[in-house]
């Protein structure tokens, strides 16, 4: 197994690169889909949730309402802290276990995680971490254009993250997603040869 640590701001197309990076044989353990999939009924966050925040985060069908959620998990600090406690600690089991699973493969594994950080690299198996990054305006451009978000709410987000400087500073690897899709393969392509080659020669 060879483990890749894949990150990037919003709108910066961390999940495009990732699909580029599975057309091309990678396998890919997305922190997001996994946040999901601890919340399910019977995942291993969903009864500390209710238990914390009560049954009025739950829908009629008895899976957790995200707004619902939401709306009393960020309603003050100790609730944000107790949802992180909650939720990060059972993300990073599934995501560990996922990985473990290829461990004895020759898999190259891709861990998107929007925001990585160094204890990541200490958690978990991560050989070299990728940043994907572009300008702020090419990020909100997107965020309006393809996510439907008001110009404000695109830059307040963008605002509220870490610095594209403070992210690149940890990366290994910069992949500039600044042009159009064809652009992109391109740059997924000499991802691919340069992961080929740091694999092989250490
Ligand atoms: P988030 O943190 O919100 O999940 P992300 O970094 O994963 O964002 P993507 O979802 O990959 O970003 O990209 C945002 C949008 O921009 C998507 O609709 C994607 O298809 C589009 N996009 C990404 N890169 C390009 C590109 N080079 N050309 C055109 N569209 C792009």
């Amino acid at each position: 197994m060879f483990s890749i640590g894949l990150t990037g701001g919003i709108g910066s197309g961390k999940s495009a690169v990732a699909d580029l990076l599975v057309e091309r044989g990678a396998w890919l353990i997305d922190a997001d889909e996994v946040a999901r999939a601890v919340v399910v009924p019977g995942g291993p966050a969903y009864g500390p949730l209710v238990e914390r925040f009560g049954s009025g985060i739950l829908s009629a069908d008895l899976t957790i309402d995200r707004q619902a959620l939401a709306d009393v998990a960020f309603a003050d600090e100790a609730s944000v802290a107790a949802l992180n406690a909650i939720t990060h600690p059972a993300i990073g089991i599934e995501m560990i276990e996922r990985q473990r699973a290829l461990a004895e493969t020759d898999a190259l594994v891709v861990l998107a995680i929007p925001l990585l950080r160094p204890i990541h690299r200490e958690t978990m198996v991560i050989d070299q971490v990728v940043v994907v990054d572009c300008p702020i305006e090419v990020a909100v451009e997107r965020l309006i254009r393809y996510r439907a978000f008001p110009e404000a709410d695109a830059r307040a987000r963008i605002a509220a993250q870490i610095s594209r400087e403070e992210r690149v500073a940890e990366a290994d690897y910069v992949l500039v997603n600044e042009a159009g899709l064809d652009e992109l393969g391109v740059a997924v392509d000499a991802l691919w040869s340069w992961i080929d080659d740091v694999r092989s020669h250490g």
